[in-house]
């Protein structure tokens, strides 16, 4: 039976909804991409939110405005997509990894230990979907110690008086955290819309902005939008309106504006995501959660419990007390009956790239046990009872062989 991993979902009223931007005569940013943002602050329970064309270049501009670069440091988790990472080293700041716990989100006590006074943001991860412990990263990030090694550096790192915690929350749409979106537990929250999360733009990201007071965040969400555009003061819709020529470039700002024609995908898709798609997300992981809780070889991810709720984006099976290349072996034989499954992720300190600078998988033994266990199953609207069960079977008979 063949089952891709992660197709996105394309229905007709998406096809309608972008029908509707072609043939509008507007494709690049406007009223989709306006629109877009207000679903999506209403999605994260934010004031203001920012589309962008990928979570990455979100981070660029979030790291832009906070004034972070060469000689700064961002601390991170090391059970992450290498994008987390990257984004700040194209910064020219210094990624900081720690460890993470058995749940698979980052350790805060890690987090603790690797603050320096060149610390100027926690950026931290809803792996899977499920949100990390956000009272106590903001506990640590606002406590006196740290605060007293901060370093500020501009006016707005000033105002903060801390590092500041950015959410990568590239999983999490949908998520809660004490009962609410997951989102108000960080000063800034990015999304991302790529092709494969559970809400997409084909490219895209969202910038979800929480600062606390005295921030004011309709400014930043203006300086936000101007710099990912050029810095220019009228977008090419306003400029297209007759008459309305004139335009200025006042600061050094970004081209990473999102196109109305991606938007669309993502409005059809968020207008039915509370009622429609990640209800059908869950159904998967609720199927897969009946068949393995009766395995004594399998552990399941966490996706609820009191004021935590997951977004289910990635089903991070893992396989008790097996081997990196036994694991590697049971992925081989279930690809073989057609049914794909994935590792989420290869933590970062053993690609070539974070190897060359320095990062030592032994100083992450969680983040690798974590990762030589796992098999992600796929999660997405379409799959049916049928496939998961054929998946389930597939996961059992390798297992049987294998172990
Ligand atoms: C997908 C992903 C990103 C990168 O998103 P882009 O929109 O492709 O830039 C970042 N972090 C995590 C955890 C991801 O899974």
């Amino acid at each position: 039976m063949k089952i891709p991993f992660s197709p996105p979902h394309i229905d007709q009223d998406v096809i309608n909804e972008v029908m509707d931007t072609l043939q509008s005569g507007w494709i690049t940013t406007g009223p989709k991409v306006r629109l877009l943002e207000q679903m999506s602050a209403e999605m994260t329970g934010v004031q203001h939110a920012v589309c962008v064309n990928s979570w990455t270049s979100g981070a660029l501009l979030t790291y832009k405005w906070l004034g972070v670069g060469p000689g700064d440091e961002v601390i991170m988790p090391a059970y992450t997509y290498a994008a987390t990472a990257l984004s700040v080293m194209h910064a020219g700041a210094k990624p900081v990894m720690v460890d993470v716990l058995d749940d698979f989100t980052v350790d805060p006590q890690k987090i603790k230990e690797a603050i320096t006074e060149r610390t100027k943001a926690i950026l931290v991860v809803d792996i899977g979907g499920w949100p990390c412990d956000y009272d106590a990263i903001h506990r640590i990030a606002a406590s006196e110690e740290t605060k007293k090694l901060f370093v500020a550096a501009n006016d707005i790192q000033k105002q903060f008086g801390r590092p500041i915690v950015i959410a990568d929350a590239a999983h999490s749409l949908g998520a809660l955290y004490n009962g609410k979106p997951a989102a108000l537990g960080a000063d800034i929250t990015i999304v991302s819309l790529h092709a494969v999360k559970n809400i997409t733009t084909a490219e895209g990201g969202v910038i979800c902005l929480n600062l606390p007071a005295p921030f004011d965040n309709e400014a930043v969400y203006k300086w936000m939008k101007l710099n990912s555009l050029n810095g220019q003061t009228a977008d090419a819709l306003a400029k297209s309106q007759s008459g309305r020529w004139r335009y200025d470039i006042v600061s050094l700002g970004m081209k990473i504006n999102m196109p109305d024609v991606c938007a669309a995908i993502g409005v059809a898709q968020m207008r039915k995501y509370k009622s429609e798609l990640l209800p059908e997300r869950k159904r998967i992981f609720d199927h897969y959660t009946r068949f393995f809780q009766n395995k004594e070889w399998a552990i399941m991810p966490t996706y609820q419990d009191t004021g935590r709720q997951s977004s289910y984006h990635l089903f991070l099976l893992r396989i008790k007390g097996i081997t990196e290349a036994q694991r590697d072996k049971m992925i081989q034989l279930i690809s073989e009956t057609g049914a794909s499954v994935n590792v989420h992720f290869v933590p970062m300190p053993m690609l070539t790239l974070f190897k060359e600078n320095g990062y030592d998988i032994k100083d992450y033994p969680v983040a690798y046990r974590n990762y030589a266990a796992e098999i992600s199953l796929p999660v997405y609207t379409q799959l049916t009872d049928e496939q998961c069960s054929f998946i389930e079977e597939q996961v059992a008979l390798a297992y049987n062989a294998v172990v």
